[in-house]
């Protein structure tokens, strides 16, 4: 179990210290906008609950993790991105992650090449 961080940036915005724009909501994870869009759609998806990453996750965490993706499936539908659409985890500093709280990046509305970068 990963107590709540004082210095986590998500935890902040979780905590309203920190601005965002909210796009969902429901009872065990937060989306809101990514504040550097790489997509015309690119929502960031957290758990409430301070998880490092998807390295850090333990099994109790599955629920949460599953929660984060079909929140992701919520918010494709309502945008009309249903042609398709990108949830990536970035995990680790060579892949990218640099925000230490567990999120899942929702990417659409435009073309997304494979493979990543
Ligand atoms: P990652 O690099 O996978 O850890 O993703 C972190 C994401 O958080 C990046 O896409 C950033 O643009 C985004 N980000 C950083 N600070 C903020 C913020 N204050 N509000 C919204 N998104 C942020
Ligand atoms: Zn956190």
């Amino acid at each position: 179990m990963t107590e709540p961080n004082s210095d986590c940036l998500f935890c902040r915005i979780l905590r309203g210290e920190i601005p965002a724009k909210k796009v969902y909501e429901n009872e065990h994870v937060f989306a809101f906008e990514d504040i550097d869009p790489q997509a015309p759609t690119h929502v960031l998806i957290v758990p409430k609950k301070h998880i490092a990453g998807l390295k850090e996750a333990e099994a109790d965490d599955a629920e949460l993790i599953g929660l984060c993706h079909l929140a992701a499936s919520e918010i494709a539908r309502q945008r009309n991105i249903e042609k398709g659409y990108r949830t990536v985890l970035n995990v680790g500093p060579g892949a990218g992650q640099s925000v230490f709280h567990l999120h899942v990046h929702l990417l659409g509305g435009r073309s997304l090449g494979w493979p990543p970068g």
